[in-house]
């Protein structure tokens, strides 16, 4: 099956927001092996909305729309897909009563309009909305497949990976559900991974292994068809276990979680805590951790010490050995090993970690871009102690930090 993404905005053409919807649905496509050969935006205009239609329709057999479903004027998709098709529209009551009862009970008068978040394509499968009010639709017309998606993120992937995909696999025939396990790796990068895994990956058909990019992180996944989950899990595990003979030390998890949540996951499991102190990550570290729910059983809390005083203020740290004449400096071995120390004292947790080093744009007391130190104190234990030299700007030499230390605890 051939496929083509539709996404439809005039602040898409505009460079207002970002066409993420597209990336979203490409990838969830190529999970189940339908080829996307085109992605198209067109602005919400009922003429190029239509000519974009007959163009895809003539290189394509799955047509994706996302966006113009919503109430107003500018909200066209469906109603251009209606006319085109030559079809009625019809109410798909379930959504309409939720239209009507998110109304009432919001006391707000609902005006005419919103009732066209209801409407559906006649013949069409609608599509709950389970995050919204505009109805989807799904629908097969001479041989070609049209499936309308909302174009707000919150409301379109729930609708993607719940009715509309129940409706995919219908159509795909897909008697042999497919099954998929998202492999996690943290210390290699994404070109690594895969140069690593190349015998593995050119070599095999099923299971099939597809790298998966998400922001910062690396991943793969694993995926095949099988007649009941227990042989899916079968022939995945064997094939985990050849991955694991090539990169095994990068994988962290085989689920979606990212590796903060790794880390918070090994202390829970060892009933242990940590607290961290931060110079150049400016508190980030606390930030992932503390995004994990519940995490405040194992993570103790954080202080940022940006500058000497405060190093020296609220970890007592010697002024003397942060600067002056000879002084190792705030960006040192020592300063970061003594920083990781004394949080993990004032804590009282297992383990103390620490960053300090230079995010750049400029360098700091003579230390170039990119230097950072790191350290991890534990109980009764000699201090761990790292020298990084990280590229890329000030965002990027952030993360990288603090996913090195969350990659160093976990191992
Ligand atoms: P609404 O009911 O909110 O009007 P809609 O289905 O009519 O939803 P649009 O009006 O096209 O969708 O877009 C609503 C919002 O959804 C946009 O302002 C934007 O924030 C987001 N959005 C739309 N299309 C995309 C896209 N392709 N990628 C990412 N976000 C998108
Ligand atoms: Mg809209």
């Amino acid at each position: 099956m051939k496929a083509e993404i539709i996404a439809v905005g005039t602040e898409l053409l505009l460079g207002q927001i970002v066409n993420t919807n597209a990336q979203f649905l490409s990838r969830r496509l190529a999970d189940l092996g339908i080829d996307v050969y085109y992605q198209t935006v067109v602005g919400d205009n009922p003429n190029r909305i239509r000519s974009a239609i007959e163009t895809a329709r003539s290189r394509a057999d799955l047509l994706l729309f996302t966006g113009g479903l919503g109430p107003t004027q500018d909200d066209l998709t469906k109603d251009v897909l209606a006319e085109y098709l030559g079809r009625e529209m019809t109410y798909d009551q379930p959504s309409m009563d939720k239209i009507v009862a998110f109304f009432q009970n919001r006391g707000i008068h609902m005006v005419e309009s919103n009732k066209r978040q209801a409407t559906s394509i006649v013949g069409a499968v609608p599509l709950f909305n389970e995050a919204g009010l505009a109805v989807g639709n799904a629908l097969h017309v001479d041989g070609t497949r049209y499936l309308l998606l909302p174009g707000p993120p919150r409301e379109m992937k729930p609708m993607f990976e719940g009715p509309a995909l129940t409706w995919l696999l219908g159509e795909l025939g897909t008697a042999i559900p497919l099954y998929s396990r998202l492999l996690k790796f943290a210390g290699i990068g994404e070109s690594k991974l895969e140069h690593d895994l190349l015998p593995l990956i050119e070599g095999q058909t099923d299971p099939t292994i597809a790298p998966y990019a998400k922001e910062g992180e690396v991943a793969i996944r694993v995926s095949t068809k099988a007649a009941t989950a227990m042989e899916a899990q079968r022939k995945i595990d064997e094939t985990v276990d050849n991955i694991k003979q090539l990169v095994g030390a990068h994988l962290y998890a085989q689920e979606d979680i990212p590796l903060e949540e790794a880390v918070v996951r090994l202390l829970r499991l060892s009933n242990r805590t940590m607290a961290s102190a931060e110079s150049c990550s400016g508190g980030l570290f606390a930030e992932l951790i503390t995004n994990i729910p519940g995490s405040s059983g194992e993570y103790a809390g954080g202080v940022v010490t940006y500058t000497n005083m405060m190093k020296h203020q609220l970890l007592g740290i010697p002024l003397s050995q942060l600067e002056g004449e000879g002084a190792p400096g705030a960006i040192s071995e020592s300063t970061a090993q003594m920083m990781a120390e004394r949080v993990r004292e004032i804590a009282d947790a297992d383990f103390g970690i620490s960053i300090t080093g230079v995010a750049g744009p400029a360098e700091s007391e003579g230390k170039p871009v990119g230097l950072v130190y790191f350290a991890i104190a534990q109980r009764a234990k000699p201090t761990d102690v790292h020298t990084m030299h990280l590229g890329g700007t000030r965002d990027i030499i952030r993360v990288r930090a603090v996913k090195a230390v969350l990659y160093r605890f976990w191992q």
